[in-house]
C-alpha cells in the first residue's frame, strides 16, 4: 500500500471522527454511533485479500496507480459484515462496540460490492459474506504461493452460480431427484422427442442462452458433449460437476 493509499483511509478517518464530535455535541449517545473500523484494520483487511474485492463472482482489483505517478487509486471499502451502526444492515445489538469494530467484523470489497451487500441484506446474509470473506484470503493465499486445488474449484462454481443460477438449480433438483442420472438432452417445447427414458431433460424456453451456458460447462470441463447421429444434443455430467450438487 503506497502512502497515499494511507492517506486516503486517514481522510476517512478525520471526517469519521469530525463526525463523532458533531454528534457528542448534539447530546447522543456514543452507542448511536458507527464503530467504523481504524487505518490499521482497513489495511490488514486489503491485504489480507490481495487488495481483491471479496466476492467470488466480482474478484476485482481494487487498487492501481493515479495518473499522477506519485499517488494510488483506491477503490476498495472494509465494508462491516454487522453494521457499523443500529441501522445499518445485519446490525447484531449483541456484540460489543470492539468486536463491531475488529478485524473479524470486517471484508474487503470494492465499491459496487460494497454497495450491493448493503442494498439486499437478504441476499447477502453474514454466513454468505464470512465465507466470502474465508475463500478470498484462501484464494490470496494460494495465489502467493502459486497452487490450484479445491479452493479454486469453489472459486468457479460460485462464479457458475451467478452466470447461470437457474440451470443449476433445476440441475440440483434433477441430481437430488435422480442421483444416478448423468446423460441429458438439451430440446424445444415444440419438438417431438423419442426419450430413452434415463436421460434428463433440459429446455431452451425454460433457459436463455442454454447453448451458451452449456459451452461455458465445457469448456470447464464439467461436461462432455455425447452426441452421435440424433437431432437432439447428448451430454453427460461429469462426476466432478455431480459432487458440487452434494450428491
Ligand atoms: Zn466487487
Amino acid at each position: 500500500m503506497g502512502d497515499d493509499h494511507a492517506l486516503y483511509l486517514d481522510k476517512y478517518q478525520r471526517i469519521s471522527l469530525e463526525h463523532s464530535f458533531v454528534l457528542y455535541q448534539w447530546g447522543l449517545h456514543p452507542e448511536e454511533m458507527r464503530d467504523e473500523f481504524v487505518t490499521p484494520v482497513k489495511d490488514i483487511l486489503a491485504k489480507r485479500v490481495g487488495f481483491r474485492c471479496s466476492n467470488p463472482a466480482c474478484r476485482k482489483p481494487t487498487s492501481g496507480p493515479q495518473e499522477d505517478s506519485t499517488k494510488s487509486i483506491n477503490i476498495g471499502v472494509a465494508a462491516h459484515i454487522t453494521a457499523a451502526s443500529s441501522d445499518g444492515p445485519r446490525y447484531n445489538p449483541a456484540l460489543s462496540s470492539d468486536v463491531r469494530k475488529d478485524v473479524t467484523n470486517g471484508i474487503w470489497l470494492c465499491q459496487s460490492c460494497a454497495k450491493l451487500i448493503d442494498n439486499d441484506e437478504s441476499r447477502y446474509p453474514i454466513e454468505v459474506l464470512q465465507h466470502w470473506k474465508a475463500i478470498g484470503e484462501s484464494a490470496a493465499l494460494r495465489a502467493l504461493e502459486n497452487r490450484s486445488g479445491p479452493e479454486d474449484e469453489e472459486l468457479l462454481f460460485l462464479r457458475l452460480e451467478q452466470l447461470m443460477q437457474d440451470l443449476l438449480e433445476e440441475i440440483r433438483k434433477d441430481l437430488a431427484a435422480h442421483p444416478l442420472g448423468r446423460e441429458f438432452v438439451t430440446l424445444s417445447k415444440r419438438w417431438s422427442y423419442w426419450a430413452k427414458g434415463n436421460e434428463l431433460v433440459y429446455y431452451f424456453e425454460d433457459h436463455t442462452e442454454l447453448d451458451n451456458k452449456l459451452r461455458i460447462l465445457l469448456n470447464y470441463g464439467l461436461i462432455r458433449d455425447i452426441t452421435s447421429n440424433s437431432n437432439a444434443k447428448h451430454y453427460v455430467f461429469t462426476e466432478a460437476f455431480v459432487r458440487y450438487f452434494g450428491v
